[in-house]
């Protein structure tokens, strides 16, 4: 639902959209401020030529679709009268009262704080923000409007000022808007900006969605045809909305960029709403959700239990459709939907009466929350701490010293930096200054920060193997490695065999000189490596990765080499503690068998398995019990107990899944997501199943600590009223 962006309103099409709203509008009002706002601005122009007026009519239209109220549209037709023209506060609160005059004032005064400066000053103006908006929330609305118009406005300002101001916006307006839920205007103004930060970046996200523009049409189609369908079969109050929808440009940009995945990896590029009329219907869409396609695991979360803290409430699941393309299912009820698109705006859109200010309060005492929570301390570090790590995006950027902005994740330092403005800048790079004063390459950016990069005249002068400990990007990483590559073979070779008979000697691999190149045949091939001085040079310069393919080889060793099982045990584990204790050894590589998979506390026994050490099992588990049975190689099960440290810490993670079954089915997965958030129990799956007799098979997927805990959860499952058994799987 994104809100018109038209950059030109007339007074015309306004009065227009007030008469087509069902809402009771001050219309008179609104044009005397109208007229007002006009006379006073009329000998000014905007940067496009156009007359100045044209600004604050739009602002108002942007108000208008979010719904605000009279004393709001007036307020932002007047918003720059008392700034920019001859005209006085008082002459607005004579002409116009006081409501007006207030919000008038608000916006005058946030208008003059100085937003882009350093980094705790920009932390303090944040904070002055919020408490300027604790005040009285519309003014920062108005203000949000101002900027997102100032913005669809933006490539008539000369183009240093719209670096500025599309950073300033990223860093400032966009948390907020963020912060009060306004999702169309935070996305909206977040793609802006980034197009005037990182244009590049920009186009080329926007020709690759534009690509498969069709492709991505056609898909989105078909599931909401099917979703449907499906859903006419159910009894819901009335058909629910299916939406399909593709993320914001940002937002696949930060999903790739922070977390160095493809666009072929972002699931949640493609996701698709649907919007019932009840929290039961969520939880029931859920299981019809999860029933039609397959779930991916750990990527339900229960926003309908845990709001999130801008009032975010939703299921949210991503599963995989037919054609085998996983998107993201969202589903939320009306009034859900309205917070999420509008946040705190939504209660002048959406909420009964726009004179309710008394209820109002109640919904804003949240944003009084976290300022109060920040007013208890007087350490000011705190405050501009707690603030940044709340509101700080989660990018830097940092400018070279000609002014153009590079933007890394969090953390980066100067050799991701220097590797960012180009290849060559970061292998020739023997030096930096920030703002003028020398520092090491370790040094982490800042945003605003100026950074020079010092570079060498000598064509032999590289990059250093440290750095590659030392950068946080992926791409600074791969320049270095490629570096390497090409440039360092002979080292490559050397280092590269090293590493390997580090690791062959780590993990008992023995094989004869003259057998090894047999040996690694096959790593070699599918790593396209013809020599062993290819293999070696390809580890040296980490293209190949030992230690992913290590217990691939110490398979092979056991299959090829290792005739006795004394030998298998002495494959012992890198790791420190496992969590069990082998015949008094802490340290022996253990896995958990699939079959009844234990947790801490339950009685266990062990068996020696050839090249994976030793699986572990319940003693109750059937497979153990039908071995011991048949007397087949009694010798292999051995006697395995849980480390101290495993039962009585809760660090170690298991995950368990439980069946399920009740006579219920439309409360039941509400019941159960709410009795596990109580718990604090991350779920990773849940769906939900009719049987033929009439009752629900519930499968729910946690992670747990242990036994005594899972316990605990088993017991609190089997009070709900409904549930009439649970059961862990692979008992
Ligand atoms: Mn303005």
């Amino acid at each position: 639902m994104r809100l018109k962006a038209e950059t030109v309103c007339t007074i015309d099409a306004l009065i227009q959209k007030i008469l087509d709203d069902d809402k009771q509008y001050d219309l008179s009002k609104i044009i005397s401020a109208y007229e007002f706002a006009a006379k006073a601005h009329a000998n000014q122009v905007r940067s496009s030529g156009e007359p100045y007026i044209t600004h604050p009519l739009a602002v108002s239209f942007i108000l208008l679709e979010l719904g605000m109220d009279t004393d709001t549209i007036c307020a932002a037709m007047l918003h720059d009268v008392v700034e920019d023209t001859d005209t006085t506060l008082e002459e607005v609160k004579k002409l116009f009262g006081q409501d007006v005059a207030m919000l008038v004032d608000g916006v005058t005064k946030l208008g003059k704080i100085p937003l882009f400066t350093k980094e705790e000053q920009q932390a303090e103006n944040v904070r002055k923000i919020l408490l300027a908006m604790s005040q009285d929330i519309r003014v920062i609305l108005i203000k949000l409007c101002d900027r997102l118009h100032n913005m669809r406005t933006l490539h008539f300002r000369p183009a240093h000022k719209q670096r500025a101001t599309a950073l300033e916006t990223m860093n400032i307006y966009a948390p907020i808007a963020h912060r009060l839920g306004v999702r169309t205007i935070k996305e909206e103004i977040e793609d802006i900006s980034f197009r005037y930060l990182d244009p590049y970046a920009y186009n080329e996200i926007e020709q690759l969605l534009k690509i498969k523009n069709d492709e991505r049409e056609s898909f989105i189609d078909s599931i909401k045809r099917q979703i449907t369908e499906r859903f006419a079969e159910a009894n819901f109050t009335r058909p629910p909305q299916v939406d399909g929808r593709v993320k914001s440009i940002y937002g696949i940009y930060k999903k790739a960029f922070m977390q160095g995945k493809s666009m072929d990896e972002i699931y949640d590029k493609y996701a698709v709403r649907i919007i019932v009329d009840s929290v039961i219907e969520c939880y029931n869409s859920l299981g019809i959700i999860h029933d039609m396609f397959r779930p991916i695991p750990n990527r339900f979360k229960d926003y309908i239990a845990t709001p999130k803290s801008n009032m975010y409430q939703s299921l949210h699941t991503t599963v995989i459709g037919r054609e085998g393309i996983p998107f993201e299912v969202q589903i939320r009820t009306w009034d859900m939907h309205h917070t999420a698109e509008y946040g705190i705006a939504a209660h002048w859109k959406y909420k009964e009466g726009i004179k309710g200010k008394d209820k109002l309060e109640s919904r804003l005492a949240w944003i009084r929350q976290i300022i109060e929570a920040q007013q208890e301390t007087d350490d000011v570090e705190e405050i501009v701490r707690t603030i940044k790590s709340d509101l700080a995006p989660e990018e830097t950027f940092a400018f070279t010293p000609k002014g153009d902005i590079i933007s890394l994740p969090n953390g980066a330092n100067i050799i991701d930096f220097a590797y960012a403005i180009h290849t060559q800048v970061g292998n020739k790079m023997k030096g930096a200054k920030v703002d003028g004063k020398l520092v090491s390459l370790d040094y982490q950016l800042s945003t605003g920060e100026i950074v020079e990069i010092i570079t060498s005249k000598d064509p032999d002068h590289g990059p250093n193997r440290a750095w590659l400990d030392i950068c946080k990007t992926n791409e600074a990483k791969s320049k270095i490695r490629s570096w390497f590559k090409k440039e360092r073979r002979d080292e490559n070779i050397i280092k590269g065999r090293e590493e390997l008979e580090k690791e062959f000697k780590r993990n008992y691999i023995r094989v004869p000189d003259e057998e090894l190149e047999k040996f690694l045949a096959d790593d070699m091939k599918r790593h396209h490596c013809n020599t062993l001085d290819d293999f070696y040079a390809a580890i040296g310069y980490g293209g190949v990765i030992l230690s992913r393919m290590m217990q691939r080889m110490k398979d092979k060793y056991a299959k090829l080499y290792a005739h006795h099982e004394q030998e298998v045990k002495a494959f012992t584990p890198k790791k420190s503690s496992t969590g069990i204790v082998v015949d008094g050894e802490e340290n022996v590589l253990v896995k958990y068998s699939q079959c009844c998979n234990p947790l801490p506390g339950d009685d266990i026994i062990g068996f020696i398995t050839r090249g994976h050490g030793v699986s572990v099992h319940k003693k109750d588990c059937e497979n153990y019990l039908n071995a011991i049975k048949s007397g087949n190689e009694p010798e292999r099960w051995i006697e395995v107990t849980w480390a101290e440290n495993s039962i009585n810490n809760s660090t170690p993670i298991y995950k368990v899944t439980l069946d399920i079954v009740a006579s219920e089915n439309i409360l039941i997965l509400a019941e159960i997501s709410k009795t596990l958030a109580e718990l604090h129990v991350p779920v990773s799956e849940l769906s939900v199943r009719e049987l033929k007799n009439g009752n629900s098979s519930i499968v729910v997927t946690i992670n747990t600590a242990g036994v005594s805990q899972l316990n605990n959860i088993i017991t609190r499952i089997k009070k709900l009223p409904s549930v009439i058994h649970v059961d862990r799987t692979g008992k």
